[in-house]
């Protein structure tokens, strides 16, 4: 009996797999599909911890930061009993092992990548050296393609400088955000350009994580020498996701030579990062220091304006007519990342597509769109903000509800106003009356928060963190 039912929910389990898989093929589109999600498969499942088996533990790091969360957050409303989701990297015994082979044992340089962009793959491989050291550029993510708004612009501008200039600009170039905001779309147009304009300069684009493995291959073949060689004669070196190297002692150590060295002969650097070079974790003083040296410039979390330029330039590129009403729609309702708005708008113009070009309308996306919005809606509710943001700021939600005007305590009631209007479907009035305000503070409120995180930086991420907290 007992075992039974093991194995009826083993197939359930399947089944959602299946579905959930259907669903990511969607929302990411065929060819990140194919190359990061169809590798995977189900491991075990116990106490509401589901594994899944990834084949190796560069694959494993990708899909942790680009698909984990969205996968947790399908399958959690499809059923309620998977509380957490893990990856786990399982080699040689899992069934399909030839993608492994490849990467292990091909020897050029392009099998160290799986790529996600397609025929990029082939743009990059150069036959003349060190180009090949670069990993491939995503075709779309040029300037060109780049929405700019209140919340990047500085961070735009920095790039644009970089990629325009001959001479060494800002050395380093730190570029960090939280995830889906916009960095490697800026690392990559950077390269894009620079390989444009100049072909002969030699522009290396690699993620922390790729570096780390060139660097680990090195040492396997001990190789060392050839590894510091293969960056000589880089012009410009750009390593992007520099968290994943917190806690790699070795790697960092190698990094910060060869940083070192490239910078001491002018060569120009970019990193990007999800922190600030002295929020880094685990990473050395030192190369803190170094990385501090240049420009740092941060993106903020998008405002209302940038996400509704990213909907009309996203859907024109797509080619589809996206109402003012749903862009206005899914631009106030999903305010974590870039990422998942541009998830959301794919889902919806497959759908209409799928069903012979069913029209976009605001009924059918939120219909479309029904498990992210209820669980973006159940999340939070403006109880739990003004209980949050007032725990935040060590006042008392009793404080935040009243009329005092000093600034401690009204700067905060703005705060909360702005996040109950992002992450929850109330009105106006009605977040007003949970603030015994009336629609028009409510409004101006939200406009200010809107000024300020653009002008201010620390209460940028004083919001930024008590998004997330509220989110999770
Ligand atoms: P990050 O590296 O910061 O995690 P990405 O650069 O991968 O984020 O951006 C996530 C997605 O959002 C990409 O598809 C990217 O093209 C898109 N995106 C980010 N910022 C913009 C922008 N300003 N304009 C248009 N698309 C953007
Ligand atoms: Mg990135």
């Amino acid at each position: 009996m007992a075992e039974q039912a093991i194995r009826n929910n083993d197939t359930s389990v399947q089944d959602e797999w299946g579905q959930i898989c259907s669903q990511l093929k969607l929302e990411f589109g065929e060819t990140a599909y194919d190359s990061w999600l169809k590798p995977l498969s189900i491991g075990s499942f116990n106490n509401g911890v589901m594994n899944i088996c990834v084949p190796t533990t560069f694959m494993k790091n990708w899909v942790i930061t680009h698909y984990s969360e969205r996968i947790h957050k399908i399958w959690e409303h499809k059923n309620p009993e998977i509380k957490q989701v893990n990856f786990v990297v399982q080699t040689m015994n899992s069934g399909d092992t030839s993608l492994l082979k490849k990467i292990v044992t091909t020897p050029t340089p392009q099998s160290l990548y799986i790529s996600n962009y397609g025929t990029a793959v082939n743009d990059y491989v150069r036959t003349d050296g060190n180009m090949q050291l670069s990993a491939p550029l995503n075709p779309a993510f040029t300037f060109d393609t780049f929405v700019v708004g209140k919340t990047n612009e500085f961070a735009y501008a920095a790039a644009r400088k970089v990629a325009e200039s001959k001479n060494v600009s800002f050395n380093p170039l730190f570029l960090y955000s939280g995830v889906g905001l916009g960095k490697t779309h800026l690392m990559h147009a950077i390269a894009w350009h620079i390989r444009q304009q100049d072909p002969n300069r030699n522009v290396i684009y690699l993620s922390a994580e790729q570096f780390l493995y060139k660097f680990v291959k090195a040492l396997r073949y001990k190789d060392t020498a050839a590894f510091k060689e293969q960056f000589r004669s880089v012009d410009v070196l750009m390593v992007d996701d520099v968290q994943f190297m917190s806690n790699k002692e070795s790697t960092q150590e190698e990094f910060f030579y060869t940083f070192n060295s490239l910078i001491e002969e002018g060569r120009q650097i970019i990193i990007s990062a999800d922190k600030s070079p002295s929020d880094l974790e685990g990473i050395e003083a030192r190369l803190k220091s170094r990385l501090n040296s240049g420009l740092v410039a941060d993106i903020h979390p998008t405002d209302f304006d940038l996400r509704m330029g990213i909907l009309q330039n996203k859907a024109r590129q797509m080619g589809v007519e996206l109402p003012e009403k749903v862009a206005e729609f899914l631009a106030q309702k999903i305010t974590t990342n870039i990422r998942e708005l541009e998830g959301s708008l794919r889902r919806i113009v497959a759908h209409s597509q799928l069903l012979s070009d069913r029209e976009i309308t605001l009924d059918m996306t939120q219909d479309v769109l029904k498990d992210m919005l209820r669980s973006i809606d159940r999340k939070t509710t403006i109880d739990e903000i003004q209980k949050k943001v007032a725990e935040y700021f060590n006042i008392s939600v009793k404080e935040l509800q009243s009329s005092r005007r000093a600034r401690t305590v009204a700067r905060p009631r703005q705060i909360a106003m702005y996040l109950a209007k992002q992450l929850t479907s109330r009105s106006l009035p009605e977040i007003g009356r949970k603030f015994d305000r009336d629609h028009t503070t409510v409004m101006h409120a939200v406009r200010k928060v809107e000024e300020l995180i653009v002008e201010d930086s620390s209460l940028a991420e004083n919001v930024d963190t008590l998004r997330r907290m509220l989110e999770n």
